[in-house]
């Protein structure tokens, strides 16, 4: 890899809250390091379309608090092409970019990777997604902002459910992972949880209820990933009509509330020390590298392992919700 000439930094594929923070590193680290740093607009996209902007310090003032992405983000079907990533690189050239920071999910990897098997640009990828599913690093920029916007929302739920001893059957993101849904499953105190890894008849699980309810419990709060096997709360409720009979039941579907908000602290500081850690692997020629977090500190994980591994969730953490409901 030749020596890297100006770097830029795009957010790619779902956005999620700290990819500001991560994109204020970034650009104050290849600032720091005497770089020209530039920002695309709308991910892929905005490679292709010559969306490209020359960053300085003041254009990332004021944002380390703020969701969202200020570069904004995009799908592009025309990067999955030669055409596409032939177009981009040319923009590339023009600004004289051989490196490029990609803040996104395990799709925008896929793009780095296949840009830079075939021009010469250093690719640093960055875990951007609440999904949290990414091989490589126990947390990805944005999932605790999402845990704690779910968790407030338990918590009002809960508020309401025991009011009137109602049962509440939440569905939460996660259409491949249940990440989401089994951290804040025990961290909120819910009955049960559905993630779409973990095969259930769900008989146990009624049982448990049934047990509950013995107990005299006042609520019952039932954690739904959207791509749970039962396919969402609504067609939990639906399927289990005749199981369900005696209890008062509510649906909440928190959608798309779990992608925004300020950044945590955690996630601030996560996307910031990432992003510092992303510039200079690629000043010290690194390329193909996802910065991810282990052990409490930013470590490098070859990109195509992130991509190609999946990530496990822990199914350790079903049984330790269930001994919490006893
Ligand atoms: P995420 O990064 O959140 O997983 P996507 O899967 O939608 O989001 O991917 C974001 C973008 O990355 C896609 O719109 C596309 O431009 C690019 N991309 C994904 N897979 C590939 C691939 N195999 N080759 C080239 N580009 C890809």
């Amino acid at each position: 890899m030749e020596k890297i000439k100006n770097i830029a930094v795009l957010t790619s594929g779902g956005d999620s809250p700290g990819m500001n923070a991560a994109v204020r590193a970034v650009v104050r680290t290849g600032i720091f390091n005497g770089l020209k740093v530039y920002g695309v607009r709308h991910g892929y996209h905005g490679l292709i379309n010559d969306h490209i902007v020359e960053m300085k310090s003041h254009h990332v003032s004021n944002i380390i608090q703020r969701g969202g992405t200020i570069l904004k983000t995009a799908r592009s079907a025309e990067f999955k092409t030669d055409e596409g990533r032939k177009a981009a690189w040319e923009n590339m050239q023009k600004h004289e970019i051989n490196s490029l920071v990609v803040i996104g999910g395990d799709g925008s990897f896929r793009g780095a990777m296949e840009f830079s098997k075939q021009y010469p640009v250093s690719c640093i990828g960055l875990p951007g997604t609440i999904d949290n599913d990414i091989w490589g690093t126990d947390e990805t920029i944005g999932y605790d902002t999402a845990l704690n916007t779910v968790i407030d929302a338990i918590d009002k739920i809960r508020d309401t459910a025991s009011s009137h001893n109602r049962m509440f059957v939440v569905e939460v993101m996660g259409r491949d992972a249940g990440f989401i849904a089994m951290h804040c499953g025990i961290a909120g105190g819910a009955e049960a949880v559905l993630v779409p890894e973990i095969e259930d008849d769900h008989l146990r699980l009624f049982d448990l209820l049934e047990d509950g309810t013995a107990r005299k419990k006042s609520s019952n709060i039932i954690l739904v990933a959207e791509g749970d096997q039962v396919g969402g709360a609504y067609e939990f409720v639906k399927k289990y009509a005749d199981r369900l009979k005696g209890y008062d039941v509510r649906v909440t579907v928190l959608g798309h509330i779990q992608r925004g908000g300020s950044p945590s602290a955690f996630d601030r500081y996560m996307a910031s020390l990432m992003g510092v850690k992303a510039v200079e692997a690629a000043v010290a020629g690194k390329s193909n590298i996802m910065i991810g977090w282990g052990n409490g500190n930013v470590i490098e994980v070859p990109l195509d392992q992130a991509v190609k591994i999946h990530k496990k969730l822990d199914g350790e953490l079903l049984r330790i919700l269930n001994v919490l409901n006893v």
